[in-house]
């Protein structure tokens, strides 16, 4: 099988890619490990800055993110018993953010992708990358017990932190910067309609707490908590009065109560792999960089990539013109590290760190205070949550 360029993972990063490519007259061929039902039911993140949403509606698979979405013009932070509201339209010319499922995005590019007739390959197995250094690349992949060999132009690794592709890069170890926090985030996902329209982001004596939402009927709720948080000694009525010590506010507001569906612990951490392309091979998305969720940035960077390659790959098929190609990395990573600044600076205000100095704690509290009440200091907040416009 031949295609021009081979996509592995159809995560957002695959799948928005292999839109844009079509869309721009690439013939490509998409690879995903899990099954159709797998991926589409992943609940991760829930945040589109501006630039995703705008994306996403040149793309044309907006309609249902335009229908079902929730646009929000702000959000909160809970400090010292007090809401603060941080209103994005007026610090940021007008920009906002919409909270939109990310397997919602990933189910409208798949029935887009499907109603194209495009390949797309589901449970793929033993995917290989076989060469990516000279005139050409080559996937081999198992579809069907069948072994099947992609012949392509460009390979993309959009397969996540945990995929091959940034295996298989010469000296991406050796770019890698990171940084692991001593905490987690206990997610839930409740039947219980939003108490309230904007996600809350909370700094509390226990620890950081956030209240968010999925639709008008499903709150996602979060609690800081250790990496190796055991969730057996979780039952719901004690996640539920963490969450109403920690977000309730002195007028009596606590989120509302439903049945718990889903309870999981996400890791936090910060990571960079500076080396983002090399010969045929190109990384995008989680493959190359991680943020903790603290900024809502995930996504949001990973559509960021995919639109640089979309663009850079159009101007090298359709001119032969491969600056793009070449300053990849150079250019995807100033947008990177502006997000990994961003994510670790919401963390750093509003998590407990265990053995802090009261020093470094009341840091934080100056810190928060001044956020809310410097135009200058929740314009910096509000223009890195909605997103920086892209610059090219
Ligand atoms: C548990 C969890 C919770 C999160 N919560 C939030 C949040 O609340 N807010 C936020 O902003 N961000 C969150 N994120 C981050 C956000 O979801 C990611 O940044 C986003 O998924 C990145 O998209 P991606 O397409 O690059 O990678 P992924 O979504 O990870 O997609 C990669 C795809 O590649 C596939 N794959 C992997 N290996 C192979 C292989 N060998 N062959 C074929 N396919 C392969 C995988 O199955 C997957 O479908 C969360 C991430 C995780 C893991």
């Amino acid at each position: 099988m031949r295609t021009q360029v081979g996509i592995i993972g159809a995560g957002p990063a695959g799948l928005l890619l292999g839109h844009l490519l079509h869309l721009a007259g690439i013939d490509n061929v998409v690879i995903e490990a899990r099954s159709r039902q797998y991926v589409e039911e992943r609940i991760r993140a829930g945040v589109l800055e501006q630039n995703t949403v705008d994306l996403l509606r040149e793309a044309g698979v907006g309609q249902r993110m335009d229908k079902e979405g929730l646009a929000h013009d702000g959000v909160e932070l809970l400090f010292d018993g007090t809401r603060h509201r941080i209103d994005f339209p007026s610090l940021t010319g007008g920009r906002r953010i919409v909270v939109y499922g990310q397997h919602e995005v990933v189910k409208d590019l798949i029935a887009a992708r499907l109603a194209l007739d495009l390949p797309l390959y589901f449970e793929a197995a033993d995917a290989l990358i076989e060469r990516f250094e000279g005139d050409s690349a080559a996937i081999g992949f198992v579809h069907e017990g069948k072994k099947i060999q992609l012949e392509c132009d460009f390979i993309a690794g959009c397969d996540g932190f945990h995929g091959i592709a940034r295996q298989a890069m010469p000296g991406a170890l050796d770019a890698v910067f990171e940084r692991i926090y001593p905490f987690a985030w206990l997610g839930i996902l409740a039947h219980a309609a939003p108490s309230t329209d904007e996600l809350i982001y909370a700094r509390h004596a226990e620890g950081f707490a956030l209240f968010s939402m999925r639709s008008p009927q499903i709150t996602r709720l979060y609690l800081q908590c250790t990496p190796d948080e055991d969730l057996s000694l979780w039952p719901d009525e004690r996640i539920w009065e963490a969450l109403d010590r920690r977000l309730g506010t002195a007028d009596g507001w606590r989120p509302t109560r439903g049945e718990i569906m889903q309870k999981g612990v996400t890791p936090m951490r910060s990571f960079v792999c500076e080396k983002m392309h090399h010969g045929r091979l190109y990384l995008a998305g989680d493959a190359a960089h991680i943020v903790p969720p603290t900024g809502a940035k995930g996504m949001n960077l990973a559509v960021a990539d995919v639109r640089h390659l979309a663009r850079s790959l159009a101007r090298y098929f359709d001119h032969g013109d491969e600056a793009g190609l070449e300053s990849y990395s150079q250019t995807c990573l100033k947008r990177i590290w502006r997000a990994e600044h961003f994510s670790w600076w919401m963390t750093s205000m509003l998590h407990r760190f265990e053995d802090v100095e009261p020093f470094a704690a009341r840091i934080q509290e100056s810190e928060l205070r001044y956020v809310v009440s410097s135009e200058a200091g929740s314009r910096v907040l509000a223009e890195n949550y909605v997103g920086l416009p892209f610059s090219d």
